[in-house]
């Protein structure tokens, strides 16, 4: 998939969302307006090329424009994401990194 099919596509889902939102009832708003929230994340990071980290439950999640990865803290204490990047790595896990790991280090989330 090409940058541009992807944005098209990203863009294609918040017009649906918005629509959604619009429809339905109070109890599935807060859903369909966080789904939104994510979505233009999405969006903005596969214009800007930008990494985006957002909070999720305890853990970390994150996206650089093609769906979201998980940051967690391994038993050792370090970090790990479950990116391509990340996993395809030949050194030993507590020293390998991510730009998706380098963000939340920026951001003093990690
Ligand atoms: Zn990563």
């Amino acid at each position: 998939m090409s940058a541009r099919e992807n944005i098209a596509g990203l863009a294609y889902q918040a017009g649906r969302l918005v629509k959604r939102l619009a429809e339905c009832g109070e109890a599935e708003k807060a859903v369909a307006a966080e789904e939104l929230a994510i979505l233009r994340d999405e969006l903005r990071v596969a214009r800007e090329g930008a990494v985006v980290i957002r909070e999720f439950g305890g853990h970390l999640r994150a996206t650089s424009g093609k769906g979201w990865h998980v940051i967690r803290a391994a038993k050792d204490g370090s970090r790990y994401c479950t990116c391509a990047a990340w996993k395809f790595q030949r050194i030993p896990a507590a020293a390998r990194s991510c730009k998706h790991l380098a963000k939340a280090k920026q951001l003093g989330l990690i």
